[in-house]
């Protein structure tokens, strides 16, 4: 008897929900364990105050003696909530968050004068053992060391009894070896670029701020089921397992009601949320069975994403108290839809307008074109990069499966904006008469906030869709860092207001235009230039991958053939001009990618090989021979005749046995086909090799270990099984 499967299955039958006590009101707890302003002026001299504040709004530096008051100050509040460690807490390339607790306590050498200590040093950096985090050779290991660098623009929180420092981290050669340092540097673009765009609108902007908030969907299994999976504990997904007799068929779990337990962990999540300063705000059912989702108000795009990075942390600890484990990968089962992580992004100025929101007059209706129309040059210019920075293995199995936006990157405006869009583009060139100036801001630029109202058609299938008031990149994955979308998005978009800004500038100066002339007479040749970008109709459809093609899109299916694009020439280039990443930053990242790639392909390749061989063989065996014994006893009593009176063992005998050897020879080829890519020389080919030549023979396997689940016996059968993993509540 396999046991392990059935153990668990008691165990999850005896669960109940997990109470969880009722905080104060939401309003009242919200940032209770943040660092933010409140804390601040309670904390902090109005000196050390101020200089926050002016980091956070100009990027002001703050100097080292002000730092050891503000680390005073900090240490002070963490102390008083019982906090007894500090961390810098950093995202470093393999995609999880990364701390080193030290206490706050110290003593003397002989153990006297014992004191809580945290001085300004300890605040502004720290030097993790970075030896092990990937660099993509940026460093050698000689020189093996990085730093983590404070950023006050993403204030400190208490987790437990730690306080958690936000920080970037960086080599001491000063190459970015995380997430966020480009993502800083992008936003910085932005900001500039835009506010220079703003200012043919309004002198008085001086900053504006990417928003971003993102949609998080994410699955909960029972702990005890998810153990029970070598494949879920090791790789995050299911790698093999034969489909429910009952999926998603109903939809009777999209917005149904939410079952207790489940319920539960959201409360007690949505309480760590609102302590931590996570403005979240709706929660869901998802269109899967055990599928959710969670989603915050938005926020400025660098806290948006720290948020984020924290929430797929405290989602796993919180689990751990319901006996549930989260599932962020995005496709967790087959058959079942996967998870992604809508980005919904927009741009703010601090005078208060979303740049993508039409405002209440002509003039700012023409603002709110100009975002527009640069955001879809932006993407049309840049969709092969835009693609490569939602490129992992497990989006892989989204993109173009159907069930998410396809691996084509193409904008999706509306019927309204674009009839908007084509009656601006019958602008004559040159200077506008009176006459057409007017028509264009009474009829066309005027009425857009009333055409807005209406605009409800949205469609599911498009990877990039305006829904009103912002752009909905759709095709993020569950599992990714926000900021390698938001990087290349926000870095696309400065280079692309660059740009502009550039044009209207030379017709204005060189052709003596005025300037909504020369505003009009740039949108309306890049709308004639971006055609090939929109699109309305179904994404999933093969009518529209070859539609697409004939555009001269890219269709990148996969991640090695889609991450070249951020290595190109060009991105390269404009990765520079921005300030963004070097070349040697880039191409670290990409050497870095490639290797994760490949890392997580011969991972699955390993657990599914082993699973198959050493769980599912035996236990076939076992049971062919439970009908060999039944089938000689039927030789017995039958004599001659047992063919006829067992001809359905035998059949399943049979059967058996050759799938059994369908494993054994599949595993084989494919361990071999893992050795020859290992023996390649550069990661790139690596990379292609594990997914041309690998990664096929997952299905061929799982094939024949999903027949044999359906012909052995369910008693002996050790895995545990899509409906108990998908309908136990
Ligand atoms: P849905 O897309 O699920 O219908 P909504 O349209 O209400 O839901 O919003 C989805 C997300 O978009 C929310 O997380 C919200 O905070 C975010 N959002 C709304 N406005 C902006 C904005 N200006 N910038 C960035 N995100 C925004
Ligand atoms: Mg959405």
């Amino acid at each position: 008897m396999s046991t392990f499967r059935f153990e668990a299955l008691k165990e999850t039958a005896n669960r109940k929900p997990v109470k969880v006590e009722e905080l104060d009101k939401k309003s009242i707890i919200f940032g209770s364990n943040v660092f933010n302003d409140k804390a601040m002026r309670q904390f902090l001299t109005s000196e050390a105050h101020k200089a926050v504040k002016n980091a956070v709004e100009h990027g002001t530096k703050i100097d080292r003696k002000i730092a050891e008051y503000i680390a005073m100050g900090m240490k002070e509040w963490a102390l008083s909530k019982g906090v007894t460690h500090y961390t810098h807490w950093f995202q470093p390339l393999t995609g999880t968050t990364a701390e080193k607790h030290d206490a706050f306590f110290e003593t003397s050498f002989d153990g006297s004068d014992p004191v809580e200590k945290f001085g300004g040093g300890q605040l502004v950096q720290q030097e993790p053992d970075a030896s092990s985090f990937p660099n993509g050779g940026i460093r050698n290991t000689f020189e093996a060391r990085g730093y983590t660098a404070w950023d006050p623009t993403s204030p400190a929180f208490i987790f437990g009894t730690t306080l958690c420092i936000p920080t970037v981290f960086v080599s001491y050669t000063g190459e970015a070896l995380d997430y966020k340092a480009p993502l800083l540097r992008a936003l910085t673009a932005v900001d500039e670029a835009a506010v220079a765009v703003c200012n043919y609108f309004d002198k008085n902007v001086r900053k504006v701020t990417a928003t971003l908030g993102w949609e998080q969907e994410y699955f909960l299994v029972d702990s005890a089921l998810a153990a029970s999976r070598p494949d879920i504990t090791l790789t995050g997904r299911t790698l093999l397992g034969h489909s429910s007799a009952k999926g998603q068929q109903l939809d009777d779990h999209y917005f149904g009601s939410i079952p207790t337990r489940a319920l539960n962990y959201m409360r007690d999540l949505e309480n760590e949320c609102m302590l931590l300063g996570i403005p979240v705000k709706t929660r869901h059912n998802e269109v899967a069975p055990n599928q959710f989702e969670f989603a915050p108000i938005f926020e400025e795009t660098n806290l948006a994403v720290d948020h984020n990075s924290l929430l797929m942390d405290v989602m796993q600890k919180v689990a751990e108290r319901h006996a549930f484990k989260v599932l962020l990968h995005e496709k967790p089962f087959a058959g079942v839809n996967g998870s992604g992580k809508h980005n919904n992004w927009s741009m703010a100025t601090d005078t208060g307008i979303n740049l993508l929101g039409p405002g209440k007059t002509p003039m700012s209706n023409l603002q709110f074109l100009t975002f527009f129309i640069n955001t879809i040059k932006a993407v049309s210019s840049n969709e092969e990069l835009l693609r490569a920075s939602i490129a992992t293995a497990s989006n892989d199995h989204r993109l173009g499966a159907n069930e998410a936006p396809p691996a084509i990157i193409s904008v999706f405006i509306g019927e309204q904006l674009t009839k908007v869009l084509a009656e601006l583009e019958g602008v004559s060139t040159g200077k506008l008469s009176p006459e057409e100036k007017t028509d264009l801001k009474l009829n066309v630029v005027g009425k857009i906030p009333d055409v807005l109202l209406d605009n409800t058609d949205r469609n599911r299938t498009s990877p990039f869709a305006f829904t009103g008031n912002k752009f909905e990149f759709r095709a993020v994955g569950s599992s990714a860092n926000c900021a390698n979308a938001m990087t290349i998005l926000n870095s696309i978009m400065a280079k692309q207001l660059r740009d502009f800004k550039k044009e209207v500038d030379a017709l204005i100066d060189g052709k003596e235009m005025k300037k909504d002339d020369a505003i009009f007479n740039v949108l309306r040749e890049y709308i004639k230039e971006t055609k090939a970008i929109l699109f309305e109709g179904d994404g999933y459809s093969d009518a529209w991958a070859e539609e697409a093609a004939k555009r001269g899109l890219s269709n990148h299916k996969t991640t090695p053939a889609a991450l070249k694009a951020k290595v190109s020439e060009s991105a390269l280039a404009l990765f520079e001009e921005l300030g963004v990443m070097n070349h040697v930053e880039a191409e670290a990242r990409y050497e870095i990618e490639l290797e994760e790639y490949t890392k997580k392909i011969q991972i699955e390749g390993r657990v599914l090989g082993d699973i198959a061989r050493n769980h599912v063989v035996p236990v076939a065996i076992r049971y062919q021979n439970v009908l060999i014994q039944n089938v000689k006893g039927l030789k017995d009593i039958f004599g001659s005749e047992f063919e006829t009176v067992g001809k359905e063992q035998i059949s399943i005998i049979r059967e058996i046995s050759e799938h059994i050897s369908g494993i054994n020879t599949q595993v084989a080829e494919m361990t071999e086909a893992r050795k020859s890519a290992n023996a390649l020389g550069s990661s790139e080919e690596q990379a292609h090799a594990y997914c041309d030549n690998v990664k096929p023979y997952f299905d061929v396997i799982r094939k024949h270990c999903d027949k044999l689940e359906l012909l052995v016996d369910d008693e002996i059968w050790p895995l545990t099984k899509y409906r108990e993993l998908l309908f136990t509540r």
